[in-house]
């Protein structure tokens, strides 16, 4: 019975910078990359798997993959920019909170 309860994951997703554009980050070596997606990775932009770190980054500089992390960004831009909101609005919440339980104490 396999007991290893490390995250392992299949299936590769792109990282997201703050403007809402998606860019790929992958493990910095074939150990990492191995260690990450040990059956090997499977892209969900055309269905492209691999076990190689670096056919896998010859596959995201590819014109089709690029695409799909224009479409990523273009189709999750708006839920994106909700859920930054609610971060900020939880934020502030949190920060009144401890403000309130700061006065309660004292
Ligand atoms: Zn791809």
């Amino acid at each position: 019975m396999n007991n290893d309860l490390s995250i392992k994951e299949d299936t590769y997703s792109p990282r997201i910078n703050n403007d809402g554009t998606y860019f790929d980050k992958l493990p910095p070596n074939q150990k990492a990359f191995t260690g990450k997606y040990p059956g090997g990775v499977k892209c969900p932009c055309k269905g492209y798997q691999t076990t190689s770190r670096s056919k896998f980054k010859s596959h995201t500089i590819c014109k089709t993959h690029k695409m799909w992390l224009e479409e990523l960004a273009i189709k999750y831009k708006e839920p994106i920019k909700k859920i930054k909101d609610l971060e900020e609005i939880a934020k502030q919440q949190q920060k009144i909170i401890v403000n309130y339980s700061n006065i309660i104490e004292n």
